[in-house]
């Protein structure tokens, strides 16, 4: 079975979805390994190390023609669409629930497609394939980086013969994966750190990293299934939103990473909690989207000045500008699932598997996943309406 790795297209991503230490894990299994000439190069994986860890390196049309499963990171782009064949595999971080054509462009070709953020994330066989855990991890790291790099100030507390300099506060709205990586990022550049929220189980996970945590008098507990927040109602959203203003406006930096699976991110720091901070002060939206983020007035992949002198950073897809690290651990998540589903040198799925069951996105001419499936039918039926 011919694996392929792709060089992947998306302006500012530098991952690459195998590195040379699991390509050799890969042909310890059994499997045969293209790589697409400079796909780790951005990562500083050269085409050399592939060949050495028993790679092939290939062109791209050499790469679509004859690979059974194309491995990347993020969605296939539009040129890569057109040359996928049926009865080939792609496996990545599709996006599924956010960009469920793509799923029936695919399915429509005769591509299985499997996306790794549909992983079950609580099923302890399956955590080692958990790229979202992985990569928000190595977002959570570097969003406390990008803070301090455009804090005028320092993080930690020094006392030198020049003066004396208090620690920055600073608080991470939102501490899932990422927001907790963040928050032992910044006490580690010694920064006074706080940690909020939706879900009550967060405390403890906050206050063991040595943070405070923040609890809202107008505290919603809004844990949902699977270890996510739900989407709060508006009248909840209000409370938080006006509470949370005043904790906001006493912090130097705040870092948010607020998500809930499917909806678009919430709006946590209002444009007036914004215009209460005090010059100087520093927001990473780590929300950004197109759609909107967790701060009002972010923008995707810009730092904005306030007139008031804050600089919000909409800081989108920061895994990718730690490129190295980030697919390392890509990688090894992409080729646990992969061995996972390789059985007699071919993918075998079986959706009646607990994993495949939320990986498999389409298979056999059909979206076979129900939430994207559901989706599918809920916008043909609104157009038909
Ligand atoms: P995520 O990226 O979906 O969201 C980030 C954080 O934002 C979450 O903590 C969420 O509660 C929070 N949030 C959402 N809406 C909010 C709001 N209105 N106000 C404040 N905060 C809000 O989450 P994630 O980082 O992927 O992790 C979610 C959960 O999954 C966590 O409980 C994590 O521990 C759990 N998890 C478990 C495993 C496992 O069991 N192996 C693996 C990964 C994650």
């Amino acid at each position: 079975m011919k694996v392929a790795v792709v060089k992947e297209s998306a302006p500012g991503e530098r991952r690459v979805a195998l590195v040379p230490e699991t390509v050799q894990k890969l042909r310890q299994a059994g499997l045969e390994v293209l790589v697409e000439k400079g796909a780790g190069d951005s990562a500083w994986f050269p085409d050399g190390a592939y060949t050495e860890a028993g790679a092939t390196v290939t062109t791209t049309d050499n790469l679509y023609a004859t690979a059974d499963v194309v491995l990347t990171v993020t969605r296939p782009d539009e040129a890569a669409l057109g040359m996928l064949r049926p009865g080939q595999a792609v496996i990545g971080m599709l996006a599924p629930l956010t960009d469920p054509h793509l799923a029936r462009t695919l399915a429509e070709r005769g591509v299985t497609a499997i996306s790794l953020d549909g992983l079950p994330r609580t099923l302890s066989r399956a955590q080692g394939m958990d790229a979202l855990t992985s990569q928000a991890n190595v977002a959570g790291y570097k969003a406390a980086l990008v803070a301090a790099e455009a804090y005028g100030r320092f993080f930690p507390l020094l006392i030198t013969a020049a003066g004396t300099a208090r620690p920055a506060k600073l608080l991470v709205l939102g501490t899932g994966v990422a927001g907790l990586q963040a928050i032992g990022t910044a006490r580690r550049l010694g920064a006074q750190v706080s940690g909020y929220d939706v879900r009550p189980a967060s405390k403890g996970e906050v206050e063991s990293l040595g943070a405070t945590f923040i609890e809202l008098t107008s505290a919603v507990s809004a844990a949902g299934e699977g270890g996510y927040a739900r989407e709060l109602t508006a009248e909840e959203r209000d409370a938080q939103q006006a509470e949370l203003a005043a904790h906001i406006a006493r912090h130097d930096v705040v870092i948010t990473t607020a998500q809930v699976p499917g909806r678009r991110p919430p709006l946590l720091v209002t444009a007036d909690a914004v215009a209460a901070m005090a010059p100087g002060s520093v927001i990473v939206d780590m929300g950004a989207s197109p759609l909107g983020g967790n701060v009002a007035g972010s923008v995707p992949g810009e730092a904005v000045v306030t007139a008031n002198g804050v600089t919000i950073i909409g800081a989108e897809n920061l895994a990718a500008s730690v490129p190295t690290a980030s697919s390392n651990a890509f990688a090894r998540n992409i080729s646990a699932l992969l061995l996972q589903l390789v059985a007699e040198d071919a993918l075998k799925i079986d959706t009646t598997d607990d994993i495949q069951a939320g990986v498999v996105v389409a298979h056999g001419g059909e979206v076979v996943h129900p939430a994207v499936a559901k989706l599918l039918a809920a916008e043909s039926a609104n157009q038909g309406s």
